[in-house]
């Protein structure tokens, strides 16, 4: 897969590496509030088929609420969220009425095709490794037992954990945890996996083992959205990396971005970050 560094937008003013195939997630015009305030002032982005995505910023400035938009784990006010062709979300303003007929899809479907991997690793303390793999296999997916372990042990496979199957969650690290719940969600086989600062929880000599297995995830095509402070996994995976600041998207752009910001607000982040 080639990148596509510096090819021109396709629509001003939307976050897209350029790529004209159809996204496997295309947000238009996303705006979402809570209670009076308005934490997202109209995002409109294209995660294209083997694409990695990488959103960073300052804390506060909206990713989390992009990423939890994207499987509706938050309901946009408005705009439009669509994931593998399928429209979900309310709608872009003035739609309404249109006659177009109102056919969206249902969260259950969205959420089998959309793999999340969060700061927490949530994992069932009472369940082994592949137990908890395996449970969302069999109670989403409808799997049966034995056919849900097979498929469990693969994914810990492909994170390196087969050996650790048999463990719970408090006899391993927090690294090691995290890394079952990447397995949890590839397991699934989603058109996309969103990881909202997987590292952030945990200590620094343990962040190198998730970021290496995200890397072999990138490698291996899979398509991503990443919210992270590690800027030099950004450089190293991002096809392409989206600024964001008070809830818009401010500069994006492919690993250029990190070395020739343009927006001031970017250049303080980076400065401080650094
Ligand atoms: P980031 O992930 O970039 O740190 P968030 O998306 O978590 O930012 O938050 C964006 C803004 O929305 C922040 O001001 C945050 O306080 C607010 N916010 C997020 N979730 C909620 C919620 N459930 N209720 C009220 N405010 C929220
Ligand atoms: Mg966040």
């Amino acid at each position: 897969r080639a990148r596509r560094d510096g090819a021109p937008a396709a629509q001003p003013g939307v976050a897209t590496t350029g790529d004209t195939s159809q996204p496997v997630v295309r947000i238009r015009g996303l705006r979402k509030s809570f209670g009076d305030l308005e934490v997202l002032h109209g995002i409109d982005l294209d995660v294209h088929a083997g694409e990695h995505v990488v959103l960073f910023g300052p804390s506060g400035s909206g990713k989390s609420t992009v990423l939890r938009s994207i499987n509706l784990l938050e309901e946009p006010n408005s705009g439009s969220v669509c994931v593998d062709g399928v429209e979900y979300g309310p709608g872009l303003p003035g739609e309404k009425g249109s006659g177009k007929p109102a056919k969206r899809g249902k969260p259950i479907e969205l959420r089998r095709k959309v793999g999340m991997v969060f700061q927490q690793f949530n994992l069932f303390p009472h369940l082994t490794a592949l137990e908890n793999v395996a449970l969302p296999l069999r109670s989403v997916k409808g799997m049966k037992a034995d056919d849900a372990n097979r498929k469990a042990a693969e994914s810990l496979r492909q994170v390196g954990l087969l050996q650790r199957a048999a463990h719970y969650p408090g006899q391993l690290s927090g690294g090691q945890q995290q890394r079952v719940a990447i397995a949890r969600a590839l397991s699934q086989d989603p058109k996309v996996m969103l990881f909202d600062e997987p590292t952030s929880a945990l200590d620094p000599e343990l962040v190198g083992e998730v970021l290496r297995v995200m890397h072999e995830l990138a490698e291996a095509g899979m398509t991503m959205v990443v919210v992270t402070h590690e800027l030099g996994f950004a450089r190293e995976i991002g096809d392409l990396n989206v600024f964001m600041d008070a809830g818009v998207v401010v500069e994006t752009g492919s690993s250029e971005l990190f070395d020739h910001p343009t927006d001031p607000r970017c250049q303080d982040f980076m400065r401080a970050v650094r």
